[in-house]
C-alpha cells in the first residue's frame, strides 16, 4: 500500500472520468468515492436521499451543494478513507469545494493532487450521443447531455482556476486512448506523492 493519497478527478461528462478513476484507484489502492455512484445506489436503495436526488440527476441538474457536503463529510470521516482516497465527482461547484477545504484543514489533512481532464465540447457531445442508449442512465437523453455539458461549464470549469490558483493542479489531456490518457494520469499522480 502507498502513502496516504487524496485525489480529486474533475472532468465534464464523456471525458472518461469514471473508467480512468477506476485504473487509478486500482493503481493507488485507495477508496474510490464516486459521488454520482452514490446517489445512484442511494436512488436503487429507495432511501429519502435518494427519493430527493433522484429529481435533479433525471433532469441533468446538480443535487443541491448542503446535501453533497453532508454526504461527502460522512463518507470522508469514514476509516476506510483514511488510508486515502479518490474524489469522483465531488467537488462540483465553488461552495462545495470551500465546504471540502474546511473539512479537510479540520481533520489536519491535504489534497495532493487536483486531475483535470480536458476534451474539447465538440468531442464529448459526440462521445455522449453514441453512449446514450448503450448505458440506459436516464441522464443521457440528448437534451439532458447538452444541458448536463453546460452545467459543467458554468459551475464546474471554475474550479480548475480554483485549484490552480492554489498551486493543487494537474491538466490531463483527455484525448487519446485509454491507454495513452492513464499513462498521463500516472505520471501526473506520480509526481505529487
Ligand atoms: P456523475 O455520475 O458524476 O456524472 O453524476 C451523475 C449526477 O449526479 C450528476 O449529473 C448530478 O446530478 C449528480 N451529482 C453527482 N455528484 C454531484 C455533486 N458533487 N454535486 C451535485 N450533484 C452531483
Amino acid at each position: 500500500m502507498g502513502p496516504d493519497m487524496l485525489v480529486v478527478f474533475i472532468g465534464p461528462p464523456g471525458a472518461g472520468k469514471g473508467t480512468q478513476s477506476a485504473n487509478l484507484v486500482s493503481y493507488l489502492e485507495i477508496v474510490h468515492l464516486s459521488t454520482g455512484e452514490l446517489l445512484r445506489a442511494s436512488i436503487d436503495a429507495g432511501t429519502r436521499l435518494g427519493g430527493i436526488a433522484r429529481a435533479y440527476i433525471n433532469r441533468g441538474q446538480l443535487v443541491p451543494d448542503a446535501i453533497m457536503v453532508d454526504l461527502i463529510a460522512t463518507r470522508l470521516s469514514n476509516p476506510d478513507c483514511q488510508p486515502g482516497c479518490l474524489l469522483d465527482g465531488f467537488p462540483r461547484t465553488l461552495p462545495q469545494a470551500r465546504a471540502l477545504d474546511q473539512m479537510l484543514a479540520e481533520q489536519d489533512r491535504q489534497l495532493d493532487v487536483v486531475l483535470a481532464l480536458h476534451v474539447p465540447r465538440d468531442e464529448l457531445e459526440r462521445r455522449l450521443i453514441s453512449r446514450s442508449g448503450e448505458e440506459g442512465r436516464a441522464d443521457d437523453s440528448p437534451e439532458t447531455i447538452i444541458h448536463r455539458l453546460e452545467i459543467y461549464e458554468r459551475q464546474t470549469a471554475p474550479l480548475i482556476e480554483y485549484y490552480r490558483r492554489r498551486s493543487k493542479l494537474s491538466d490531463i489531456d483527455g484525448i487519446g486512448t485509454m491507454e495513452e490518457v492513464f499513462d498521463r494520469i500516472k505520471q501526473a499522480v506520480d509526481a505529487a506523492r
